[in-house]
């Protein structure tokens, strides 16, 4: 499947890992928007939140889990966002779900 985060997981495209386990994998984006910016990824392949499953329920909390282990172990005890982008008008640019989480600096609402 030619799909970029699959790819990473696989390791065929090098990435700053930051936690692996048997459901996810996190890593550092190439184009942080904040001081931490990382994202979570299920190693199943899901394209968009759109088509997780009833199946997918635990991965998705477990991703949610994850989110908030390393951000603390990031140095984010201030907060810090997490997000879910869904499709185009979500701003969604790469189809293997991913949830961003961003911190060290202050957010704003509403986002752009
Ligand atoms: P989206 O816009 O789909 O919600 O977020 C995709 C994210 O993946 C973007 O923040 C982008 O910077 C990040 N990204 C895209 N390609 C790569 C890559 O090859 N490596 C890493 N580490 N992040 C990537
Ligand atoms: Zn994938």
């Amino acid at each position: 499947m030619d799909c970029l985060f699959c790819k990473i997981i696989d390791g065929k495209i090098p990435s700053k890992k930051i936690y692996e386990d048997d459901q996810v994998f996190a890593f550092h984006d190439i184009n942080p928007q904040a001081p931490v910016h990382f994202l979570v990824i299920p190693k199943k392949h899901i394209a968009t939140l759109d088509d997780v499953t009833e199946e997918d329920r635990a991965v998705v909390g477990h991703m949610l889990y994850t989110a908030q282990k390393l951000a603390k172990e990031l140095g984010c005890e201030a907060g810090y966002r997490t997000v879910f982008n869904c499709n185009e008008q979500g701003g969604q640019t790469v189809y293997h779900i991913h949830l961003h989480v961003l911190g060290k600096r202050q957010m704003t609402w509403p986002p752009g």
